[in-house]
């Protein structure tokens, strides 16, 4: 270091302020987990060895500076450091300092609030910040590296806000890749035992694809001549033992000190052996290698695919979503691709569809060339039929943890959004992705039911699946909508996930079942002749009050009918079968971005359906009778439809003069006389409420 610092050159860098939050933390608190820094180092240096690889795919020179690719692990009781040695890719000078420290990942914060949480910090590598975790056992680290594009470099820091940088000019030559040096805390000596590393490799590390070679002392004994033993003394290392002086003669025992590299990880490809041969640990060790998960995978799928396609394949479920399973500006990483066991590349974006980007795991092929790229894999015939089957293999594989309902319910908890999602898009597999849909019904208490299982359950008669959607099962349990259906015995499934209202656009019927919507106006329930005739006699005697009602409502509605969905509520808003349910409504008003004028279309739909059967409508229908401009209809009507907002999911357009008249029906409740002065006389009559409305939809 010494002479380091002699070429002066050392410059100095803060820690970006949350990676100097996340030291802290590292270095402050208490975790018993340490040993997960050495699975950290030793996967960043084989992902460093897969660039270095696959760039010398396209440029073989590039692995002149050192042709062999491997990962070095060297002890050293004397000075208390430990090693951890690659001939990978290397950083150039600003590589060094935007990665490890100036430039913090997005996964920082997230990883310190889950810390807080209690995580574990085993999870470290998931957030993308594993390599501070070399500060559970070091109190000072020291990266050497050397880029083929750069000189080579020493990092260094104690953590402690600053780590420097220094041009690294008498040091050894790396030729190309990244020596790491922990200088180990007191406590943490351990890590230097040659059994506890290679526990920890074989325990964490085993599936890395490069030798990892650990600098194992030997002590072999050896007979030597008092003659030989001379000559060689000042070469070697040389320990006297148990001199035999029974032997006469000039022969002795010794103990022999001496060092080799030892390949401690097995490093044949797990996918390669057949799956009859790997047992349940193995998968769940290479999982995690492969992931950095800390958890077991939930399912995993080993298959190989021969004839037309050649290609081997382990899939994995993790057990829960990723904290940034929908972040769209993350790519996802978890497909890895190999050609013939050479890594190709992370992130296949062309091997599994973006509904299924939570399916980890690794793709071997064997009939893809290996100078492929990203360019030219879109183009890549072989690699569409490869998807289709990933794709088939994927759904089997869900197919397989539905029939442990346990396994089940953490998997649609954790990726049901995206099974609804490939129902939105995957127009080929849909009908198998429906097969997996759960959902909470009218009948189904407290356990979700399948399409499959609701069909079953179908009433004689019944043609259609119902279903209604909302915000909450709370909010759609108790809907107007459902009345009818209810009374009926129908069993309505709630829907109660905003993408399920795409998933169901597109689905639109399972196993030849149409699916109808409780709150749009295509709902057609069957009825018995009497019912039939009943109806028409109900809807001839209150064509006038529909017509009285219409005019009062004006554009706030299309159309309005005698509805025979409702049993109790006076009346409902329902929407035309391809326009916006309500809960559409809400979930697009919610969307900042939304087109308005796609919206003012999708959305203008509303019918209202009377019940004849309601006391309240009968009343009307008696005073519209009577007199066609009473002024108490049209209040009525007004504060109906308001209502109607309310429980059939839509947002009231104007809540003050909604407040209004409830306020001035209280008052009439209780018989308050109105005062003159009063706000209520400012509320805008049935006229003005219309006028500014269609003032509005001009300006639209
Ligand atoms: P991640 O591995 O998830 O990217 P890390 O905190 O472990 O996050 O590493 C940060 C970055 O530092 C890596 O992305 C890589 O660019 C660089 N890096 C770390 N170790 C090495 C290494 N041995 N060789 C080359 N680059 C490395
Ligand atoms: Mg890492």
């Amino acid at each position: 270091m010494a002479d380091v610092e002699m070429s002066g050159e050392r410059e100095t860098f803060a820690f970006q302020a949350e990676i100097n939050q996340l030291l802290s933390l590292i270095i402050n608190t208490f975790y018993s987990n340490k040993e997960i820094f050495l699975r950290e180092l030793i996967s960043n240096s084989s992902d460093a060895l897969d660039k270095i690889r696959h760039e010398s795919l396209i440029d073989k020179s590039k692995l002149d500076t050192q042709p062999e690719l491997f990962i070095r692990i060297v002890p050293d009781k004397v000075n208390k450091t430990l090693m951890i040695i690659d001939s990978g890719v290397g950083m150039t000078k600003e590589e060094l300092v935007n990665n490890l420290g100036t430039i913090a990942r997005s996964g920082t914060k997230e990883f310190m609030e889950a810390l807080q949480e209690g995580a574990d910090v085993s999870m470290i590598g998931q957030f993308g910040v594993g390599f501070y975790s070399a500060y559970l056992v070091a109190e000072r680290v020291v990266v050497t590296t050397k880029h083929n594009d750069d000189e080579q470099y020493i990092w260094e820091s104690h953590a402690g806000g600053s780590f420097t940088v220094t041009r690294d000019i008498n040091g050894e030559p790396l030729g190309r890749g990244t020596k790491i040096t922990l200088f180990l805390k007191d406590d943490q000596l351990d890590f230097l035992e040659e059994r506890t590393i290679k526990d920890l490799v074989k325990k964490h590390s085993e599936f890395i694809s490069y030798p990892i070679y650990l600098w194992v002392e030997k002590t072999t004994e050896k007979e030597v001549s008092d003659d030989e033993e001379e000559e060689k003394e000042e070469e070697r290392q040389v320990e006297d033992v148990d001199e035999d002086k029974e032997k006469k003669g000039k022969k002795k025992k010794i103990k022999e000190v001496t060092h080799e590299w030892q390949k401690i990880n097995k490093q044949k490809p797990i996918w390669l052996r057949k799956p009859e041969d790997v047992n349940k640990e193995e998968y769940c060790s290479f999982y995690k290698s492969l992931t950095n998960d800390w958890e077991d995978p939930l399912h995993w799928k080993h298959f190989s695919v021969e004839g037309q396609l050649e290609f081997r394949a382990i899939l994995f479920i993790p057990k829960r979503a990723p904290f940034d399973l929908f972040d769209t500006k993350k790519k996802l990483n978890n497909i890895k691709l190999y050609v013939r066991r050479v890594f190709i590349m992370d992130n296949c974006e062309e091997l599994i569809p973006e509904y299924l980007g939570f399916v980890k795991g690794v793709i071997d092929s064997d009939d893809l060339p290996l100078n492929i790229s990203r360019e030219t894999l879109q183009q890549n015939k072989i690699l569409k039929v490869k998807r289709k089957n990933i794709v088939k293999k994927c759904i089997e594989m869900f197919s397989e943890i539905a029939e442990n309902k346990d396994d089940y319910a953490k998997f649609y908890d954790a990726f049901s959004k995206n099974i609804k999602l490939g129902i939105h898009e995957d127009s080929q597999n849909r009908a198998k992705l429906a097969d997996l849909l759960r959902y909470y019904s009218s009948n189904s208490g407290d356990e979700m039911t399948s399409l499959k299982d609701y069909v079953t359950r179908m009433k004689k008669g019944q043609k259609d699946i119902y279903y209604i959607t909302g915000e909450s099962r709370k909010a759609v349990e108790n809907s107007p909508f459902l009345e009818r259906l209810k009374k009926k015995g129908y069993e309505v499934l709630f829907m109660v996930d905003a993408i399920d209202e795409y998933a169901i656009t597109q689905l639109k019927e399972y196993e030849g079942h149409k699916l109808v919507s409780a709150t749009k106006e295509v709902l057609k329930i069957e009825e018995t002749e009497e019912e039939k005739q009943q109806k028409e006699e109900k809807r001839k005697s209150f064509e006038n009050l529909c017509k009285v009602i219409k005019d009062i409502l004006g554009d706030k509605v299309e159309k309005v009918v005698v509805s025979d969905r409702i049993v109790d509520s006076p009346c409902v808003l329902v929407t035309g079968e391809y326009g916006w349910s309500a809960n559409m409504e809400r979930i697009m008003k919610a969307q900042a971005l939304r087109d308005s004028s796609i919206s003012a279309y999708m959305a203008s739909k509303r019918t209202m359906e009377i019940n004849p059967d309601n006391g309240i409508m009968e009343e009307l229908r008696k005073r519209a009778e009577a007199d066609k401009n009473d002024k108490s209809v049209k209040d009525l009507v007004l504060l109906l439809y308001d209502t109607a907002l309310l429980n059939s999911g839509f947002s009231l357009d104007d809540p003050n003069t909604f407040s209004a008249r409830i306020h001035r029906m209280l008052k009439l409740g209780l018989s308050i006389e109105e005062d003159e002065n009063a706000g209520v006389e400012e509320m805008p009559s049935l006229e003005e409420d219309q006028a500014e409305e269609s003032k509005m939809e001009e300006v639209d």
